[in-house]
């Protein structure tokens, strides 16, 4: 569904990204994984055009995407939630998922895909009214999400969602991911520090070392890996 070729992302000379190739097949969760700077959020940027890639190309579908800017390709089918869980602060969460909605017109449909988000997220029904800015982390990543599925995404791509979350609310947010995913068919590259609440999720797993990509395997042979481990620790 998702192939990224050989992409290189650099920094004014410094090289974040030095050669990732990855594969997301349609209807599975696939992590990126990595330790602190190993260049993981760069390698997402680069995908939905955020930050422009040195070289490299990213394929949606067979389809070259390279480039392209994160509003088109939400129309295409491709939903990004970015590091931090933006949301709008000073809107309410049930005006947050009217926005991620921005590029459906039919309001039969957005308010059948606000009530899914409601019933995944009975959290979010509750403080329907609340302003964004002042719910929890949790909170805000779980509206983050809901948003994001309010544009009918084929491929969500999301970036350490577990950043800043208690183990708790950690575990909510997977369990909702993986709910997508098998109830919907969603397919998600999750990018994460986590890696085994990560690896509980996915079905197979890239692990990203100085923007290279170390080791790849599926979930099980990766969480079994000691090999893992010692990349995670840079040694
Ligand atoms: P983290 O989990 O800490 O977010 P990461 O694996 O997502 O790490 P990146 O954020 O992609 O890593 O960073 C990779 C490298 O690129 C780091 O050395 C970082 O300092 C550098 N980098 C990232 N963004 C920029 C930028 N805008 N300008 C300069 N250097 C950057």
């Amino acid at each position: 569904m998702l192939e990224v070729r050989d992409l290189h992302v650099s920094y004014g000379g410094v090289q974040a990204v030095g050669g990732v190739s990855l594969t997301v097949r349609e209807g599975d969760i696939t992590a990126l994984l990595g330790a602190n700077g190993a260049g993981k959020s760069s390698t997402l940027k680069a995908i939905v055009g955020a930050v422009k890639p040195q070289s490299g190309k990213v394929f949606f579908e067979g389809r070259d995407i390279t480039g392209t800017q994160p509003d088109k390709l939400v129309t295409m089918g491709i939903a990004m939630i970015p590091e931090g869980a933006r949301v709008f602060a000073r809107q309410s969460v049930a005006q947050n998922l009217r926005l991620g909605a921005y590029t459906v017109r039919d309001e039969a449909i957005i308010k059948q895909r606000i009530d899914s988000v409601y019933a995944m997220f009975p959290r979010l029904l509750e403080r329907r009214e609340q302003l964004a800015g002042t719910m929890s982390g949790g909170e805000r990543q779980m509206l983050a999400i809901g948003r994001a599925l309010m544009s009918g995404p084929r491929l969500l791509l999301i970036d350490e969602p577990s950043l800043g979350l208690s183990p708790l609310l950690v575990e909510q947010v997977f369990d909702a991911l993986q709910a997508l995913n098998k109830q919907q068919g969603l397919s998600v590259l999750l990018v994460e520090q986590n890696m085994n609440q990560a690896l509980e999720v996915a079905a197979g797993a890239y692990v990203m070392q100085t923007g290279r990509i170390a080791l790849q395997g599926t979930a099980e042979q990766l969480a079994a890996s000691d090999e893992v481990r010692r990349v995670y620790l840079g040694m």
